[in-house]
């Protein structure tokens, strides 16, 4: 029999792109969702993607009776946690409400995960490296103190779990920490839904190419790298949906060599602000209005990964070039615009 996932926040940007590999690898898929930050939109495309549609719960994890019911409903192999807030302006501004959530859910979740020993994977960020000069960051480098309660809540749950595997017998936990998802599928018909103004860059990216924003503002262009502009590790969004795949496998047949690991999920390849803007003109064949502005509060100058660890044990690697990702990007915001 097929083992069964359990995706919490799985109608979100990367939730829906991981519910559709596991269910192409065979995993039975439950997702979960308060669509508090997302709409239907993504659910009804991992559906036309699937052909099927995956048994969908619409609960709050902040409810613990919910997700009481929820694991008396489903026979749960294992989860993978992404509900949470993630507005890093928002929790400066509302630090108990991103408390509140983020934590009070994941607890509500390991709680009665641990009760039959569950296999828990969480959803972490690079941002818990903060600024570093030691590049490429591995699983090793030291972590930083958050610079927003966002990225505190990602330190702390990854702690929750590290603390929860030593205490509860067979609970295991894996935590993945990403670096800059882009992209969508490439069917077009599951990508990322930004609810107002853009914060991150290819949304911006993309909807200033469609005309929705008149013109894209570049934080800084007197940093300490190459071109000026920051570096980050821009990872695929399927390649990042297949190392969760790979990850849940190295839970599900017992190949975990410690009860809870770390891995980087990114390409180990940093891209400047400047050649992502130059990438995807070239790719789509277009001509970006931006300019230069004052460097953004709390961007850190550089970061990207050392991937060793990811490729040894979890035999995952990216695959796909910044210029795929683009071009999958911008198909994504065509299709949203056929659609208003
Ligand atoms: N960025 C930018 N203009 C924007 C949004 C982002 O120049 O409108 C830059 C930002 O300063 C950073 C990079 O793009 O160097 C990636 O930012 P994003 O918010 O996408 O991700 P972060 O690395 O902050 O998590």
């Amino acid at each position: 029999m097929a083992k069964q996932v359990l995706v919490s926040g799985g109608a979100g940007f990367i939730g829906s792109h991981v519910t559709v590999e596991l269910a192409q690898a065979g995993y039975d898929v439950v997702v979960a969702d308060n669509f508090s930050n997302c709409d239907k939109t993504c659910y009804e495309g991992v559906c036309r993607i699937l052909g099927k549609r995956p048994p969908l719960v619409e609960m709050d994890f902040c409810d613990k009776a919910a997700v009481e019911k929820l694991f008396s409903d489903y026979q749960i192999d294992a989860v993978i946690h992404f509900a949470a807030f993630k507005a890093v302006g928002e929790s400066v501004a509302e630090p108990v409400k991103y408390y509140k959530n983020n934590l009070l859910s994941f607890l509500n979740l390991l709680e009665v995960a641990s009760v039959k020993g569950g296999n828990v994977l969480f959803s972490s960020s690079a941002t818990v490296y903060g600024e570093t000069d030691q590049l490429p960051v591995t699983e090793q480098s030291p972590r930083q103190s958050a610079t927003s309660p966002y990225g505190n809540t990602k330190q702390i749950c990854e702690d929750i779990l590290r603390d929860s595997v030593k205490a509860y017998l067979g609970l295991k936990g894996i935590a993945l920490r990403y670096f800059n998802p882009i992209g969508a599928h490439p069917s077009a018909l599951i990508g990322e839904l930004p609810r107002g103004v853009p914060n991150n860059l290819v949304p911006f990216i993309t909807q200033t190419a469609i005309g929705k924003r008149a013109c894209l503002s570049i934080f800084g262009n007197d940093y300490p790298t190459p071109d000026g502009t920051c570096q980050r590790d821009y990872i695929d969004i399927v390649d990042l949906a297949r190392a969760h795949v790979c990850a849940v496998a190295r839970m599900l047949d017992g190949k975990m060599e410690q009860a809870y690991e770390i891995y980087n999920v990114g390409t180990g390849r940093p891209v400047s602000v400047l050649e992502l803007v130059t990438a995807f003109e070239k790719v789509n064949g277009l001509k970006l209005n931006y300019k230069f502005a004052p460097r953004r509060p709390g961007d850190v100058t550089a970061i990207w990964a050392d991937p060793t660890l990811a490729n040894e044990k979890l035999g995952w690697k990216a695959t796909r070039t910044v210029e795929q990702t683009l071009a999958s990007a911008w198909a994504w915001e065509k299709h949203l615009a056929e659609k208003q």
